[in-house]
């Protein structure tokens, strides 16, 4: 056979035309009441060790709280065997942290098994007239509220931090009034960003960065920012400084039409509600994927969402491409570019705080991005960024805004905030912009992304 030959169609041993028994195969269920996505192997990989019960934070403050082992396989085990078995209530104090799925040596999906119990939970045995389901949806819809708010910023900034009004919100809804809600910034991260010439300007300037740096000017460098809900209402500069930094290394930075990350959704088991989202997030970024685009997140939960959670959770079309072609912002530029050697090269700019207390994300550690910041900065000449260790900032999106939970959001946080304390640098760092406000809670010190030190020191 010449190399130009196709190679022959091997001899199939089925033909499904003349079945060998002569009768027809039946496909046999063995669990016919499992959810879509079959947790049995994971479930089955549990060995009882429980160590997901001594490294989740919220069962190490509440001694009411059964732990991950009991919310994962252990339900998951007592509902394949009890037809009337109803998901225990405790599911709901569950942060989604996601620090169990890291510690488990067997690889047990428990954050799966936990966010598909939770979803179960809240469709079937919670009352949709009670006040915890909708303070619960509230919360977890926050881009409905930040959306509103967005429309009347300075209005709405007054408003919410407004004593008697944050009172009252407690008292009928149960948000804690121990919080300051963070503020709407009068332009949005996407009002800015077309005020820049949207994708048409983005382009000109990266082939510009592109001719400066010796670059092709027709590289293929394009990447599709999903901002989440954050960035966008309430600290544009963040969403500003990935566009910058992304541009320097000559990319072209689109911003497709995007929802929430569903991130607050899966943590208050709304899953049809993070469905909805998702479904729009994947249908904006396939297209851009098959395109050639990569997906990037600045906010690790909402990286986490797309690559993770999604992909576990529901079925969409396209999902696993995006899955493979999402990545957080700091961690796509140290795969493509030269990042340390930028580092090394760089100056900063005189009025930046020079010593930091960085916090890694929950999330970022899933994704094994805890060290990157501390490890890239340590190029930046002038620069200290400290590490304040492995502890959950115990906010966790919405748990530590409810207000039954909030003692015990601030007791998990304890561990951060007296490292931060010890730590030389009075500015905080981290990439998820609840831990931020936890941080900032906590401590009193304002909160940066990695991303705005990345653009103080390559850009600005
Ligand atoms: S860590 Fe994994 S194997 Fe050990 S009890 Fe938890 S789920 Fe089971
Ligand atoms: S996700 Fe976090 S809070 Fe929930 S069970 Fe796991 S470790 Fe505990």
């Amino acid at each position: 056979m010449s190399d130009a030959e196709p190679p022959s169609e091997p001899e199939s041993a089925f033909d499904p035309a003349e079945p060998n028994t002569g009768e027809a195969f039946e496909p046999v269920d063995v669990f016919p009441d499992s959810t879509d996505f079959d947790l049995r192997p994971g479930a089955d990989s549990c060995y009882k060790c429980s160590t997901c019960d001594t490294n989740c934070p919220v069962a190490e403050v509440d001694d009411d709280f059964p732990g991950p082992k009991f919310q994962g396989p252990e339900q998951w085990r007592l509902k394949q065997h009890e037809d009337d078995y109803e998901v225990d209530d405790s599911v709901m104090d569950c942060s989604n942290c996601m620090r169990c799925d890291n510690a488990c040596p067997s690889g047990v999906p428990l954050s799966q098994m936990h966010n598909t119990a939770r979803g179960e939970y809240v469709d079937e045995q919670m009352s949709k007239l009670s006040v915890e389901y909708w303070r619960n949806r509230i919360l977890a819809n926050y881009r409905t509220s930040a959306w509103l708010a967005s429309k009347v910023p300075r209005l709405a900034n007054a408003a919410m931090n407004f004593g008697p009004a944050r009172w009252l919100m407690e008292k009928t809804m149960g948000v804690t009034s121990e919080r300051e809600f963070p503020a709407f910034a009068t332009e949005t991260f996407r009002e800015w960003w077309e005020r820049q010439g949207a994708a048409t300007g983005s382009r000109e300037r990266a082939r510009e960065n592109r001719k400066r740096r010796g670059d092709p000017v027709d590289a293929d460098k394009k990447v599709a920012y999903f901002h989440g809900c954050y960035s966008n209402y309430n600290t544009p500069e963040v969403g500003k400084a990935m566009v910058r930094v992304y541009e320097h290394f000559g990319y072209e930075v689109v911003v497709p039409e995007q929802r929430c990350s569903g991130t607050p959704m899966f943590a208050n088991g709304m899953l049809g509600d993070a469905r909805r989202h998702a479904e729009v997030n994947v249908s904006s970024m396939a297209d851009l994927v098959e395109e050639g685009y990569d997906a990037i997140a600045s906010c690790t939960s909402c990286s986490m969402a797309l690559r993770q959670e999604y992909p576990e959770l529901f079925d969409i079309e396209g999902i696993d491409e995006v899955a493979a072609h999402t990545f957080e912002s700091v961690e796509y530029l140290r795969i493509h570019e030269d990042l340390r050697g930028a580092i090394g090269a760089a100056e900063l700019d005189d009025g930046l705080e020079a010593e930091f207390a960085y916090h890694a994300p929950c999330h970022a550690r899933n994704q094994g991005l805890d060290r990157q910041a501390v490890e890239l900065f340590g190029e930046l000449d002038g620069v200290d960024v400290e590490d304040v260790g492995d502890s959950c900032s115990g906010i966790s999106g919405t748990y530590g805004w409810k207000a039954e939970k909030y003692d015990k959001s601030m007791e998990i946080g304890e561990e951060m905030f007296e490292h931060m304390d010890e730590a030389d640098g009075e500015t905080g760092m981290t990439e998820c912009p609840t831990c931020a406000m936890q941080m900032e809670h906590g401590t009193g010190y304002e909160i940066r992304h990695p991303l705005e030190l990345l653009s103080a020191a390559l850009v600005e």
